[in-house]
Formats: structure tokens, sequence, C-alpha cells
């Protein structure tokens, strides 16, 4: 044990700053849980989204580019529930901002996270943005609905050891939300089912967080099973980047890593659409239904935009929008500067923005023990295990 801390000391030096873990899904998850949400819209709502596709695909990623200029954004894109207890944080976290807040203030809550309450926020600044007839801020508040909601079905982003770096898997977090889904988002399979209004949203949403929760076990022990066949020489690259080394995983080990976790990705990143979809059709809803149609300029979507509407429809539902490279996120600089002019220009063009370590606060203890080895995890049938039982702490070493 004591020459693995060392070891994992060492590393920490040489490594610099802990791994990024700053956009959950990346963006290229973010960009395609947008656009498939909105197939999945009545056709009420559908014209409208459809013409602004581009510019809420775009903006879908805003949440997470206001983290580099403003420190109290990172909470709200997760809730590290095993903060609260290891055993069953479900059962103590109350459901509701202020009730948690009066049980553990909000400066804790405002460091491990506001995930669900940003969610419901975000919708209620949606309903008010239909109620006014506000075509921008409809578009604004729907895409940052969409990241903080899909940003609830990232496992990682429930817990303290949210990049793996409390046992000794430090980049996990990349690995899960970005180095898979690019890997392999053209396996996916994206027809989900269609939104429907919710009648308690924060209670999905809560839902959402505890499925997400139950997938950490599978996360850590999986990666660890695997890294078994691995050498430190073939489970790592090395990149030198901002005067720093950074390690990221293999693509060796991602493809390995993706033969047992990879259905639990797809899994999470399927559901998030329609968890989106309702809660656009949520907020319409409680905003009394306002005439969408009204607001486009023209009016209805013409000869073009349908054709186009229909094509996507039917390549999604065929599973073929990858094949087809009728997903914006494939073709990024040259779709969305097609439709969105300018303003995209300039939010396309930029170089990525520095790795942003997500809580500074929890990243010192690297030798801590897994925070989830008391967990119970359900797998779904796409990993490949229904039930899968607790591993010892210290598993991965
Ligand atoms: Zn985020």
């Amino acid at each position: 044990m004591k020459k693995i801390l060392l070891s994992l000391g060492l590393a920490a030096v040489l490594l610099g700053p802990a791994a990024p873990a700053a956009n959950a899904w990346g963006i290229l998850g973010h960009r395609v849980i947008t656009q498939v949400a909105i197939y999945q819209l009545p056709a009420s709502m559908q014209a409208f989204y459809f013409r602004h596709m581009a510019e809420l695909v775009r903006l879908s990623t805003a949440p997470d580019d206001r983290r580099a200029k403003n420190p109290a954004e990172a909470a709200r894109h997760f809730i590290r529930m095993d903060h609260y207890s290891e055993d069953n944080p479900f059962a103590k976290v109350p459901r509701t901002y202020e009730e948690a807040a009066e049980k553990f203030s909000a400066d804790t809550l405002n460091k491990y996270g506001t995930a669900p309450w940003t969610v419901m926020d975000t919708k209620q600044r949606l309903v008010e943005a239909f109620q006014q007839h506000d075509s921008t801020a409809i578009i604004k508040y729907s895409a940052e609905l969409s990241h903080y909601a899909a940003d609830t079905f990232v496992p990682l982003h429930t817990t303290v050891n949210y990049d793996g770096q409390l046992s000794g898997q430090t980049g996990l977090y990349n690995l899960w939300e970005s180095q898979l889904p690019e890997r392999f988002l053209k396996d996916y399979k994206l027809n989900g089912e269609d939104g429907k209004a919710l009648k308690d949203p924060l209670a999905a949403i809560w839902g959402v967080i505890q499925g997400s929760y139950g997938f950490l076990t599978a996360t850590y022990d999986l990666e660890a099973k695997i890294s078994k066949s691995f050498t430190p020489q073939t489970k790592y690259t090395y990149a030198h980047r901002f005067g720093h080394t950074q390690r990221r995983y293999s693509d060796a080990f991602a493809d390995a890593y993706e033969k047992e976790v990879g259905g639990m990705v797809a899994f999470r990143l399927k559901g998030a659409s329609p968890m989106v979809a309702s809660l656009w059709l949520t907020a319409w809803q409680e905003a009394g239904r306002p005439n969408l149609d009204a607001l486009m300029v023209p009016a209805k979507l013409n000869k073009d935009e349908k054709d186009q509407l229909a094509t996507q429809l039917r390549a999604w539902k065929e599973n073929a929008l990858f094949k087809e490279q009728l997903l914006i996120a494939q073709q990024k600089e040259k779709k969305v500067i097609a439709a969105d002019d300018i303003q995209a220009v300039e939010g396309e063009a930029a170089p990525p923005p520095p790795p942003e370590p997500e809580a500074p606060a929890t990243t010192d203890a690297p030798a801590a023990p897994a925070p989830a080895t008391k967990l119970k995890v359900k797998t779904k049938g796409a990993i490949g295990t229904d039930k899968q039982k607790t591993k010892p702490s210290g598993a991965s070493w």
C-alpha cells in the first residue's frame, strides 16, 4: 500500500494539476443529445425547435464555457452525493433546495453541487421565456436546460471521486464522457422514446441522479478489471500541453473499456435526450402552451426545411444519423456556420480553453479510498450483467 501511495504522489507531481473534468459529455455528447431531443418533441413544438436547431446545439455547451469565467458555475453541473453518505445518501439529502440548504447549509450545497436545483431553475426560466414569447430566451434556456439535464446522466457527476482521482484512476472522467463517445458514437443507437410532460420534474431529475449513482461501482471496477491486462506503458498516453504533462488513457485501453462499459455510456447518452425533450415540453405546458409557430419568421417551415426534417426523422428512427452525416456535431464547422452566420463563427473558431479542474477543493487527496465502495449497483442488461455486487475498497489497486 505504501508503495502505491508513493507512486500516486509521484504521479501527481509529474502530472501537474489533476486531469481535467470540465465538460460533462464533452462537446460532442451535449450536441448530439440536444439535436436528438428535437426529434422527440410533439409537432406543436418541433417546427420552432428545428428551425433553431443549429443555435440550440451550439448553445448547449455554453454553461461549460462559462466555468472559465465564473467560479460559481462549476457546482451547477454536479451533485456529489457520497459526500453526504456512502451508504444511502438519497435517504439523507432532502429533494428540495430549501430543505437541503436548511439541513446542510447553502455553502455546503454550493461546494458539493446543485445540479438538480439548477435543472429546475433553468426550467423555470424557460417557462418565463415561453410566457413572454421571447424567442431568444426560449432558445438560450432550452439549450442550457439540455446541458444541465444531460449532465445528471453522467455517473461521475454524482461523486466526490469524479475523475477516479481518489482510487488511482485519474483520467476516468475524460475516458467515460469524451473518449468513448468520440470513438464509438457511430455505433450508438439514438432512436429513443418521445418526450412527455412530467408531473414532477424535480422527482424525475432525482431519479436520473440516483440511476447515475448506481452505475458508479461498475465504472470503477471495470476500469480496474481491464487494467490487469495493461501495463502503464500500454494503458496511458502522455501529451504536453500548457506547460504540463497530461496523461490520458490510451486508445487501446479505451477500446477495451468500451467492450465492458460502452453499453452503459450509450445507454446514458440515449436516455438523456427524451428527458431533455420532456423538460422542454413540460416548461411549454406550464407556460400555457404558447403558439410557437407564431414566433417563427417566416411562420412555417418551408419545403426545404420540411424535407430536411423528414430526412432526419427517418434517419434517426433507423439509427442512421451518424452514417448519413446528419449530426451537427459531426460537421459542426460547415453546418453551424451555414445556418447560424457570424455568431457561430465566433463560437467555433476559438481554440479550446485550457483544462479546468472541476472542484479544486476536492482534488488534494489522491490516496483516500474509493467512496463508492458501499454502493449496490444495478447495471442494465446493456452492459452485460444484471446485478453487480460491490467490491471492497482498493479493488482497483
Ligand atoms: Zn456541464
